[in-house]
């Protein structure tokens, strides 16, 4: 068939790679299906007093010419004006009460080391892991009692702020062998207030009647027959909320796991293997919750770039608890520069205690954060914040959580099962109906903008090779 006609389910990071990079491998029958308004997904922005700011990805992952998200950013000139200097990072123990910084700094980097574990053992949690390795580092570290009990609640930090990235609630419950296939790209770029322009950029040559928003698919159809109006048959057929039907060669899904969790068992005629929906059931989608809290005047010093508030906590305590969520506030993070956004801070927290900050009021959290940021640095003149605004990524029944994890006993192989494309049971030159991209779908770079979007490159070049075209490389830059 010269010209396939194939739809992708979703606009996000992982359904723009595999629409934009068809089109460059000379496709040009490809519909870009979005529920949303706009596209992106969980790249995504909203105003805040001076400026725009990330409502969901904000960093590079490792920022270097191997990783696609850098190049493009890096072509279109947004990484110009990223700071380049790193800030300070204030750690509380409370009531004022600082740690050294070269001290709190050493033990983080400690912490981070024993969590790098590149191992294979998904038996194990990496919470049981993190204390084993902390506890036998606290035994053996040269100082007294009180120091040590220093030491014990860096580490315990560590953790926690572990679990915040992972999205997660308990690092009891996640994996230790959860970087086993991952692939390490280099340091972190936080590149706040670029990263959703990602999508523009991405979009710039899509054509604008291909991109179809505000339509929600609800049924795929597969391995049928369905005749157009031009009367030819298509194997797959997509229904949308609002009644329309397209037909097609190949769908490819790139709607979250949150998603998959409520709708793979409706949502496809003939429905999913049993293997992919217990894939699906199995995987680990948790909940991150960015909290902005703008201030008129900052109340940091001007070269601090973290502010950390670390409880009196002790191992294996390594879980947010929604009865003392505010204990799961750990790390508000300046968002710089200055010049472009004022004076904002970022609170992170994550799993379940993210899913309940997004049932609160904006008061009850300016309150409660107030108070906590009073108690902990011993400055009682800390003013309310003048805006407060935060995610709600668990909510949103077009994400249902922040991103993928791996839970005790699960291992990154199973993300390449739910990769896996479906063909047609009868007719073999019908092979690929139903493929498959996503952050979830992508055991080495899951959770990320680039894992998405190399997902999404991974579909295309499939199905490129499917019909013989030249597969052409991705985004590459020099640095
Ligand atoms: C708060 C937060 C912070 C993050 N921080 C970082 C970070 O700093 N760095 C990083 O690399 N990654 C980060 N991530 C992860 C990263 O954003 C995601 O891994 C990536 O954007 C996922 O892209 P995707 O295309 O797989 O999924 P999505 O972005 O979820 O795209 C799926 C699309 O499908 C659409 N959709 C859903 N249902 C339907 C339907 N029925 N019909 C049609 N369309 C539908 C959705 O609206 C959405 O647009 C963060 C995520 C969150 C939530």
């Amino acid at each position: 068939m010269a010209n396939p006609r194939i739809v992708v389910v979703g606009a996000g990071m992982a359904g723009i790679g595999v629409a934009t990079k068809l089109r460059e491998l000379g496709f040009n029958d490809v519909t870009l299906v979005e529920a949303a308004g706009e596209p992106g997904g969980r790249v995504a922005k909203s105003s805040l007093g001076k400026s725009w700011v990330d409502t969901g990805a904000q960093y590079i992952h490792g920022a270097s010419k191997a990783n696609p998200v850098y190049c493009l950013l890096k072509k279109s000139g947004l990484l110009d004006g990223i700071p380049k200097e790193e800030g300070t990072v204030v750690t509380y123990t409370g009531t004022g009460n600082k740690l050294d910084p070269r001290f709190a700094e050493h033990l983080f980097e400690e912490g981070e080391a024993m969590l790098k574990y590149r191992g294979s053992n998904s038996e194990k949690s990496l919470g049981e892991h993190l204390a084993e390795q902390a506890l036998a580092f606290i035994e053996n570290w040269q100082g007294d009692d009180e120091e040590k009990r220093k030491v014990q609640r860096v580490l315990v930090s560590v953790g926690k702020q572990t679990l915040t990235s992972i999205g997660a609630t308990d690092l009891n419950k996640v994996s230790l062998s959860s970087w086993q296939y991952y692939k390490n790209m280099g340091e972190d770029l936080d590149v706040a207030g670029s990263m959703f322009q990602l999508v523009d950029i991405l979009l710039e040559d899509f054509p604008k009647d291909q991109l179809l928003l505000s339509k929600a698919v609800c049924e795929i159809d597969w391995d049928g027959s369905f005749s157009s109006e031009n009367g030819r048959e298509y194997p797959v057929r997509i229904g949308t909320e609002n009644g329309e039907d397209i037909l097609a060669d190949h769908v490819v899904v790139t709607i979250s796991l949150g998603c998959l969790k409520s709708q793979a068992s409706t949502l496809f005629r003939p429905q999913l293997p049993e293997e992919k929906l217990q894939v699906i059931d199995k995987l680990g989608f948790g909940n991150l919750a960015k909290i902005f809290l703008e201030y008129e005047e900052a109340f940091w010093g001007s070269d601090v770039e973290d502010i950390r508030l670390i409880s009196e906590e002790s191992f294996p305590h390594l879980h947010h608890n929604p009865d003392q969520w505010l204990k799961s506030l750990e790390i508000f993070t300046v968002l710089k520069p200055k010049k472009k956004f004022g004076n904002v801070l970022i609170g992170w927290c994550s799993g379940t205690v993210a899913d309940l900050i997004e049932t609160m009021s904006e008061e009850e959290l300016s309150k409660a954060i107030t108070e906590r940021l009073r108690t902990y640095t011993g400055n009682a003149s800390i003013p309310p914040p003048k805006t407060v605004l935060y995610t709600r990524w668990h909510n949103n029944k077009l994400t249902q959580g922040a991103y993928a994890f791996l839970p005790v006993g699960v291992s990154g192989l199973v993300m390449d099962i739910l990769a896996q494309p479906l063909s047609s049971s009868k007719n073999s030159s019908q092979d690929l109906q139903v493929l498959f991209a996503g952050e979830a779908t992508i055991k080495s770079l899951y959770g990320t903008v680039h894992g998405a979007l190399l997902s999404g490159y991974r579909e295309a070049e499939r199905l490129a090779l499917h019909y013989n075209r030249t597969v052409t490389p991705g985004v590459l830059c020099d640095t």
